[in-house]
């Protein structure tokens, strides 16, 4: 709390009172306190893959460079740890942009079959690998105003997670329900269901998944190539479109991701 003293005077008056102003600095604190965190967590989040670039190159110069089965392996995680460097830099810079307003949306109509089924096809290779089934449920003339490759962003951040968080031959489903009917008998609004058959998420860990660098498993994100960046790209691209996401899942047994949006903007 900040409290600021000033005497009020009236004219020909010493002075006849005292303005008392009280202004709760707590959310202002807890923006800096917020984006000092954030900071410290690129920092961290960038050493790591730097870390391991340095010390596998470090090792081949030194001489492992002889050895070609070692050197191949050792290259492979300088690649894939460059890889990984790239995604997050390009994930912090969208991050950025999107909590400063910097980028401007481009509606136009969205005909949902047609981009959720290319969507699915986008991701088909990575579900192939653990035998996933990806199922889609969408009604064909089903039309939303959207910014077609921010959609295409939240659709492949969430479907790559339903990929990565779900054991071989499980199920991810894209479920579109309109609803909101107006007394024109037209939808207002969209649900997107993206739901998957994995390993869930601990109740304790639900509220946190959208916050940056949330993970609830580090090991198991960092081995999928995560940046934990995903989910609080998806929740800002959402908000973006005037919409809300919400999570419910059960460990064991699944995930599921409700997005609600208008229609028309
Ligand atoms: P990451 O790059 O680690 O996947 P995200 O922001 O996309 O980062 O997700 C944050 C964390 O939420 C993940 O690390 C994971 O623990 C959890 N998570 C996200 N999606 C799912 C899912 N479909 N099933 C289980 N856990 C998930």
């Amino acid at each position: 709390l900040e409290i600021n003293l000033s005497p009020i005077s009236q004219e020909g008056e010493e002075w006849s009172g005292v303005l008392i102003v009280l202004h709760d600095i707590t959310a202002v604190r807890r923006l800096e306190r917020m984006r000092s965190e954030f900071v410290a967590n690129v920092s961290h989040e960038l050493k790591t893959p730097i870390a391991a670039v340095k010390g596998f190159a470090e090792t081949l110069l030194a001489g492992a460079l002889d050895d070609k089965a070692t050197a191949k392996s050792f290259l492979q995680i300088i690649f894939d740890e460059s890889e990984r460097l790239n995604r997050l830099i390009g994930d912090i810079l969208e991050l950025s942009k999107m909590e400063s307003k910097r980028i401007p949306l481009h509606f136009s109509p969205v005909h949902m079959a047609e981009f959720v089924e290319k969507s699915l096809h986008m991701m088909s290779k990575e579900a192939e690998k653990k035998n996933i089934e990806l199922i889609m449920e969408v009604e064909s003339d089903i039309y939303l105003e959207a910014d077609e490759d921010r959609l295409r962003q939240i659709f492949i951040n969430l479907l790559s997670n339903g990929i990565n968080y779900t054991q071989e031959s499980g199920k991810v489903r894209v479920r579109i329900e309109p609803f909101a009917i107006n007394p024109d008998g037209d939808y207002e609004r969209l649900k997107i269901i993206v739901s998957d058959t994995g390993m869930g998420i601990p109740k304790k860990d639900l509220p946190r998944v959208f916050e940056r660098f949330y993970r609830v498993d580090k090991a198991r994100s960092r081995s999928s190539g995560g940046t934990g960046l995903g989910l609080s790209i998806v929740k800002h691209l959402v908000e973006l479109h005037k919409g809300t996401i919400r999570v419910e899942s059960e460990v064991g047994i699944g995930t599921k991701f409700t997005i609600d949006l208008p229609v028309i903007h």
